[in-house]
């Protein structure tokens, strides 16, 4: 029974979607479950299609942001989103980037405002299951941290407690993650090495995030294993930031076999649920 569920995820930037809740959107929508997709910035500093920096020559964060626009009603269609809302606010680049001060930027935006923007959507759909970042945006972005900021902002602006969700990796998985990004890493650095290219290191993310979760903390770990076609081409619609992904150099059929499960853990409870539960809507079915 999935009469009147409705499930909503508040992403930073248009490809988040896909990359943490792709198999869940699409889980959920074939299960007739209503699924909304709030996403808070543009895009705007991205790569340029090429992969072309932000702070390089020919990258125009205005043209980024258009074509991010239709990769992002691409990917809601490949899932199945039944309502898009795009807050537009202004990427904020990654933490220390002079973007972040920029007034048009998410990062700089009252949370009590954005958070008032976003109770209007949550009063009209009622979710009884929200999605979103941690504390610390899960890897530090600006942008995802100030998603999480403006969602629990807006919990409180409601008449009801819905049961939130942020999405985690447990530290199992992560380590293999890791392994497979400093693998990716030196071959890249080789390569440069071979042709004598000289690049300026890439901005770190903060060192103190810990992005894994010890595996006995995940609180639902949903198979989306039938739906995995559909991620990977959510993902791949998204051809100017993820093109060159790790995701897309694994190929379809190894996606399949390594994407096989989306994880989360709990940060309300109204239901008083216990353990780790297979569906995120565990408790209102
Ligand atoms: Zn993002």
């Amino acid at each position: 029974m999935s009469a009147g569920l409705t499930f909503l995820a508040v992403h930073a930037h248009p490809d988040d979607e896909a990359s943490s809740t792709g198999g869940l959107f699409r889980l959920l929508a074939d299960q007739g479950v209503r699924t909304v997709l709030v996403t808070c910035t543009n895009g705007e500093f991205g790569d340029a299609p090429g992969g072309i920096k932000p702070d390089a020559d020919g990258h125009d964060a205005d043209e980024v942001a258009t074509l991010r626009a239709l990769e992002l009603d691409a990917a809601v269609n490949v899932l199945g989103v039944r309502r898009l809302v795009r807050l537009g606010y202004r990427d904020s680049g990654m933490m220390g980037w002079p973007q972040n001060d920029d007034p048009r930027s998410f990062w700089t935006a009252p949370v009590a405002d954005a958070a008032s923007r976003l109770a209007e959507v949550l009063r009209e759909e009622q979710p009884q299951v929200i999605m979103t970042y941690n504390e610390h945006g899960f890897y530090g972005h600006p942008d995802h941290i100030q998603a999480h900021r403006i969602t629990m902002a807006a919990l409180s602006m409601l008449d009801y407690e819905p049961t939130v969700y942020f999405n985690a990796i447990p530290d199992s998985v992560m380590k293999v993650y890791r392994e497979r990004w400093e693998q990716e890493d030196r071959e890249r650095r080789a390569a440069d090495e071979a042709k004598g290219v000289v690049r300026e290191p890439e901005p770190e993310v903060d060192e103190d995030v810990e992005m894994g979760t010890p595996d006995d903390r995940i609180d639902a770990a949903i198979d989306v294993s039938t739906v995995s076609d559909a991620k990977f081409d959510a993902l791949a619609a998204h051809h100017s930031q993820i093109a060159d992904s790790f995701w897309m150099k694994m190929g379809r059929e190894q996606f399949n076999q390594v994407m096989r499960v989306e994880w989360f853990v709990r940060a309300t409870n109204p239901l008083g649920l216990e353990g780790c539960v297979e569906d995120i809507f565990a408790g209102y079915r």
